[in-house]
């Protein structure tokens, strides 16, 4: 069975444009400048086939996003072809979207044990436990393969397994918790027969995380940032990239150069932030991206891996 993959958004936190960003890319997009798209926020769609779906992280673009992208769409009076989210961390622009999908309709919720706890906190969430059976929570115990099933228990035909990756825990869990290799996790995502998608749009260290990528049929990986001071130089009051647990993208020690001669047939850049000058399909970045062989994710993007 073929695995279908659906980009459902590309960009980092705050979306291409980002409401309050006045920075070159922003207003290029806006004012339709040529060589930007406009993206939404990182989430993607995957399926066996192509009739039910689940999403890896909920955005908070995710309404605008099932709306854009007929195979979401209901078949039936209160239905939805999707049938639970895979969480690789508890980042807010990885949840909000949970909170959009509270129409009474059953979700399984797939998430490490660590990324569950946080959300337990959270009150808002009971709205998606009006009443037996809406939200059902597996945990994903690291690097052991499991089915994905919907809510009712069918299986999906799906194969995921999660893999610690470096990161950090959330922003607004920060200090809560002790950090974890449970806050942050890659995925790889197959049918029982299909070639698998490795998706790690947050990663602060690729190259250590490599063995993982290797003798998958497609990469989704973090973009955030081209260079580490890429928001301070802009005058932004944020730290370096690195400090973001968001390896850069270019210069030394980037995950371009720890990358380099990486087997997999598509090597996609997403998670792209609105201040990456990959955005820009006329950037030096980006020439210098697709030479080395990668592409950048846009939002719409298909994959389909046999
Ligand atoms: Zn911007």
């Amino acid at each position: 069975m073929t695995l279908h993959v659906l980009v459902l958004g590309s960009a980092a936190g705050g979306g291409f444009p980002q409401w309050n960003c006045g920075c070159q890319n922003c207003q290029g997009v806006r004012l339709g400048r040529n060589g930007l798209r406009a993206r939404t926020q990182d989430s993607v769609a995957v399926s066996a086939d192509g009739e039910s779906w689940f999403l890896l992280n909920a955005s908070p673009d995710v309404l605008r996003q099932t709306q854009a992208h007929r195979p979401l769409w209901p078949r039936s009076l209160r239905d939805s072809p999707i049938r639970g989210v895979i969480l690789t961390n508890g980042d807010l622009d990885h949840v909000l979207g949970l909170l959009s999908l509270r129409e009474s309709q059953p979700l399984t919720l797939y998430a490490t044990e660590r990324v569950l706890e946080g959300l337990r906190e959270n009150a808002a969430l009971r709205t998606l436990e009006r009443f037996e059976g809406q939200l059902r929570r597996h945990v994903l115990a690291l690097g052991k393969s499991g089915e994905l099933c919907s809510a009712d228990g069918t299986a999906s035909g799906l194969f995921v397994t999660a893999e610690a990756v470096p990161g950090k825990p959330p922003l607004h869990l920060e200090g809560l918790y002790e950090p974890s290799a449970e806050d942050n996790v890659a995925l790889r995502i197959r049918t029982a027969r299909s070639g698998s998608l490795v998706y790690a749009s947050a990663i602060a260290d690729a190259g250590a995380a490599r063995p993982l990528f290797e003798g998958a049929a497609a990469l989704l990986l973090d973009g955030t940032f081209w260079s580490e001071e890429e928001l301070p130089e802009l005058g932004v009051r944020m730290g370096p990239a690195r400090s973001m647990a968001h390896q850069p993208v270019g210069g030394p020690g980037g995950s371009l150069e720890a990358l380099r001669d990486l087997s997999v047939p598509r090597r996609i850049f997403t998670h792209v932030n609105n201040t990456n000058p990959l955005l820009n399909e006329t950037s030096a970045q980006r020439a210098l991206a697709l030479a080395a062989g990668w592409e950048v994710a846009t939002d719409g993007l298909v994959l389909r891996l046999e």
